[in-house]
């Protein structure tokens, strides 16, 4: 029996853009200009200010317009839109992939003037901006709070948020903190024809603002962000390490790992890049083959203890010498050298080229040497400095753009440190994006189908490819193809694969006979096969040093647990319902009771494979903290209850358990509100915080570990004892315990009534709160509920019922579901997985 699939990709589309001709475009510009007047900038001298990156190269845009409103971008879009006219979004054109170019010519819009910080509540640990806030004006903003914005790239001080969450950036503080992908948690935006759209990470079951994050301006133009904030830790420490060799240094970086530190920094610089920095800057560096810099908060008590236990492990690995700073001058005179490299490998030529690869992170020494065996093979000098503890490399080649054979061997040399990194199961971009300088590249890490998928999700928001066009995906040809799937087979009512290959076979059996699958546990359609996955529990690798595990998805939450205990790891996700299987956990993708310190699972989440309604296995995402190769795919199903496809594999980044985890619990019924809320005020903006606070019955529980348990004890302590309010503390594994046990009660009663129920992550009334629809185990997000305690609410497909009566939550505007309909009709077009 032979399978028909429409939009499969053979060969890629050569890079030409179909755009409008001149005619078109002379009278899209011409309707502007009778709105705006000059302010579209068509002059030739003023367009050069749009015409380049950090990129050395330039493309003339047609038109440039500073846009002053969202109004104001709206028309621009809607008359852009009718003509077919390519519009890039702009920020501060600082990228380093040739994203704000205009290849094809179009309109460039600035979004510099949409600087406007909204909101600062710290309260919900959230800010709301608009796109052309600088990085570095936010972090002002916030330090009076005591809070920040932890991605910081290097370019803080010009680059704005809209391109930061465009290009899904990073930075050093990364290693503790993640990526800006792991801090958005709304986005408003505008469609290529202008309409507006309303995403928020807790009100829809496809993750948008993820999925927009690291887009490039391909999909969306944004213009307000909704950002998750953290409050700043008390006090911080650095420490410089030499070592002989660039391996020693690397592997001091496993031991960091393995001895369960996580630094809220951990820097590599070469030789080459030693020898470039210090005549040019004299930080008191040693002359050594490579140093370690260092960084590590917490509590000063904490800051304290982390150092010595740093200083103890760098020994073993022979660092010499190892230098503490002494007070925050001379920190910051030796952070400052680290971020001067780039500058004085600016002195060495006209030109630096600058890579941005990443790699398992115990895989960075063979990464390393192979840049030097490059660097030796095409006689260039390259310099590389690294955050280390991502495993993300910037070699940076210095070169004459007029010397056209060093020019050849610089190219050579760039697609030899992509290739390998690829080869080693990296990324060819940890954090500056694919742009169009990488488009071609992105074979290396995806196959056909993968890049069809990423491309169709382009198509889904901007069929006419109106968003800044040839970027970021690789442009396929929508062909159709046939494959063989066998004989017709009845498929049982249940189905049990015993192998990822049987799965596939079963969904394409079911893609040709029209048949409904869904996973045992979410009983959508009642004329569907069962799917149960539990034969699919392997540990397909698992890396302590690289701190990532791979699964089937079958493997239950408690049995990874278990199995992360033996080496004192775990996967810091603790969830509402116990006996899950981890693809059931991912694909509902709720919030987990130490959501407020962990953030959302989707954080930990770095990859994983699905078979989507057609039989196409795809696989997203690889076991590397920071990729932002194509659009971050793995967004689309996760949380998105199995819509698109069932997930098969799943690969998961870990963190040290630590050896104490407390829970203490308060009983709301002796607590005013104002001594509730003073409480809650207190432990959310104070940093480390608890990693966990939610409302249960009449208690507020607090969940604490980590490397600052003493000071969070006696803050905890502190507090209670001031207000006057009891509380009992007790071995966090016991009380997690009763939780589930308690809530899974709670569940029970809520179907057997046929009624939902409320429960707060978080504290009341400003939290995440989740709302169980009992009957069919579906579930709806509400952004808040009503009460500091807990209640009892009926749901009715989106309809709750809190104080204030019957609210109807809109769930997705009508322009997601569009685009939603249309992800559908590509990923699952007979509707093999249901709506759930
Ligand atoms: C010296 C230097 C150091 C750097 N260091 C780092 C680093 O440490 N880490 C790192 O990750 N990067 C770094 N970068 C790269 C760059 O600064 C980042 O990619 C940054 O996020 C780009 O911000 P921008 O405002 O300049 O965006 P732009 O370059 O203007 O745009 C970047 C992309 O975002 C899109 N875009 C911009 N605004 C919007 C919007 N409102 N809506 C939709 N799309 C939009 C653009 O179309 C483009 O595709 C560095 C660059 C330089 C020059």
């Amino acid at each position: 029996m032979l399978v028909s699939l429409s939009t499969v990709p053979h060969q890629p589309i050569n890079n030409q853009i179909l755009g409008p001709d001149a005619q078109q475009k002379e009278e899209c510009l011409c309707a502007l200009t009778q709105r705006f007047g000059d302010r579209i900038i068509r002059d030739a001298d003023r367009l050069l200010a749009y015409s380049y990156d950090a990129t050395s190269q330039r493309h003339r845009p047609d038109a440039a317009f500073i846009a002053e409103s969202e109004e104001e971008l709206r028309y621009v879009l809607q008359i852009a839109s009718q003509y077919g006219m390519p519009v890039i979004a702009r920020g501060s054109g600082s990228n380093i992939s040739g994203g704000t170019l205009p290849i094809s010519g179009g309109i460039v819009v600035s979004l510099t003037h949409f600087k406007r910080i909204k909101s600062i509540d710290v309260r919900s640990r959230q800010t709301r901006v608009e796109p052309g806030v600088v990085n570095a004006r936010l972090q002002e903003a916030l330090e009076p709070y005591g809070f920040f914005f932890p991605p910081d790239p290097a370019s803080h001080r010009i680059s704005t948020l809209g391109g930061n969450v465009s290009e899904g950036s990073g930075g050093p503080h990364c290693v503790k903190y993640g990526t800006t992908s792991h801090y958005v948690t709304g986005i408003k935006a505008l469609l290529a024809d202008g309409t507006p759209i309303i995403c928020q990470e807790s009100l829809s079951i496809i993750d948008w603002p993820g999925l927009l994050t690291g887009s490039e301006g391909i999909l969306a133009i944004i213009t307000e962000i909704t950002l998750r904030i953290l409050p700043k830790a008390p006090s911080t420490g650095t420490l410089l390490a030499g070592f002989q060799s660039v391996i020693d240094a690397v592997s001091a970086v496993s031991g960091i790992v393995r001895a369960q530190m996580i630094p809220s920094t951990l820097e590599l610089l070469d030789k080459a890049t030693l020898d470039t920095v210090r005549p040019f800057m004299d930080a008191g560096y040693p002359h050594s083959d490579a140093v370690l810099l260092i960084e590590v908060d917490g509590s000063p008590l904490s800051v304290q203890a982390q150092l010595q236990h740093l200083v103890n492990v760098l020994q073993q690995y022979h660092a010499d010498p190892v230098i503490i700073a002494e007070n925050p001058e001379h920190a910051h005179q030796l952070m400052a050298a680290r971020r001067s490299a780039y500058g004085a490998a600016a002195r060495l030529a006209s030109h630096v080229w600058t890579q941005d690869v990443t790699v398992p992170r115990p895989l960075l020494a063979e990464m390393m040497s192979h840049v030097l065996t490059i660097s030796r093979r095409y006689a260039l000098a390259i310099n590389t400095v690294a955050h280390a503890g991502d495993g993300n490399l910037h070699p940076l080649i210095p070169y004459h753009p007029d010397d056209a054979d060093e020019v050849e061997r610089m190219r050579k040399a760039d697609h030899a440190i992509l290739q390998k990194a690829a080869e080693l199961g990296g990324s060819i971009t940890g954090e500056h994006g694919i742009g169009i300088d990488k488009l071609h590249e992105l074979p290396l890490m995806y196959s056909p189908d993968e890049l069809a998928a990423m491309y169709a999700i382009k198509m889904a928001f901007d069929p006419e490819n109106i968003l800044n066009p040839g970027k970021a995906v690789y442009p396929v040809q929508n062909t159709s193809y046939t494959h063989d799937v066998g004989p017709e087979q009845a498929l049982n009512r249940l189905i049990q694969p015993r192998s990822v290959d049987e799965l596939r076979d079963t969904v394409r059996q079911a893609y040709v006979q029209k048949i409904h699958l869904t996973l045992d546990k979410h009983g959508v359609h009642k004329d569907a096969c069962r799917v149960n996955l539990s034969h699919l529990q392997d540990i397909l690798d698992f890396d302590p040093d690289n701190m990532t595990i791979t699964v089937q998805a079958g493997l239950s939450y408690t049995a990874l647990q278990s199995f992360l205990d033996q080496y004192r790891l775990m996967f810091p996700v603790i969830p509402l319902q116990k006996d899950q299987t981890l693809g059931s956990l991912v694909a509902e993708g709720l919030p987990h009771l130490a959501h407020l310190g962990y953030g959302p699972l989707k954080n930990w989440i770095l990859g994983l494979s699905v078979i989507d309604g057609t039989g196409r296995q795809l696989q997203f995402g690889r076991k590397i903290m920071k990729n932002v190769a194509g659009l971050d795919m793995p967004k689309l199903f996760i949380g998105s209850l199995g819509q698109f496809g069932m997930i098969t594999t799943l690969i998961l980044r870990l963190l040290p358990k630590f050896p104490e985890q407390v829970i203490y619990t308060l009983d709301h019924q002796h607590i005013n509100s104002e001594q509730y809320e003073s409480l809650v005020h207190a432990f959310i903006t104070t940093a480390p915080g608890p990693q966990g606070l939610w409302t249960m019955g009449n208690h507020l529980t607090i969940y604490v570990d980590g490397h600052d348990l003493p000071s969070q004890h006696q803050y905890i302590e502190q507090i209670c004892d001031r207000g006057g309010i009891s509380y009992q503390r007790h071995d966090a594994l016991d009380i997690l315990a009763v939780t589930q046990s308690k809530l899974d009660t709670l569940f029970d009663q809520a179907r057997r009534e046929h009624s939902g129920y409320v429960f707060g992550v978080g504290p009341l009334p400003h939290s995440i709160t989740t709302a169980f629809h009992a009957l069919d185990d579906s579930l709806w997000i509400v952004p808040e509920a009503s009460d500091n305690g807990v209640q009892q609410l009926h749901l009715n497909g989106c309809r709750v019922l809190n104080h204030n009566g019957w609210q109807v939550i809109n769930l997705a505007d009508s322009s997601l579901t569009k685009i939603t309909e249309r992800l559908k009709q590509y990923f699952d077009p007979q509707n093999v997985f249901g709506h759930p």
